[in-house]
């Protein structure tokens, strides 16, 4: 999937259609602290494994992608709902 760089698009913060530039979302390293965190190494001590199964007979083709907008006016940056794809890529111009 091939998206441009600059994009026009309704910024809550300045109230009105502004460029923004696309940035991928990296995922950040796990807190420790964090609910999900705690529950999964309370889980995962001790006998009995890994909670979640295995997948079976194949894996997915596609990866869900984060994006973030980032307004070249207020330099806030706003999320949209994620999206599948198999390749991704930042046209130029
Ligand atoms: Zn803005």
């Amino acid at each position: 999937m091939k998206l441009p760089k600059k994009v026009k698009r309704y910024c809550p913060y300045c109230k009105k259609h502004t460029i923004h530039e696309i940035e991928k979302v990296k995922k950040s390293k796990a807190s420790e602290l964090k609910a999900g965190q705690r529950r999964f190494r309370r889980v995962t001590r001790g006998y009995g494994g890994f909670p979640r199964p295995k997948p079976k007979d194949r894996e997915k083709t596609s990866k869900r992608l984060a994006i973030r907008f980032k307004c070249t006016e207020c330099g806030k940056k706003h999320h949209a709902p994620t999206i599948r794809a198999k390749k991704f890529e930042l046209a130029e111009a």
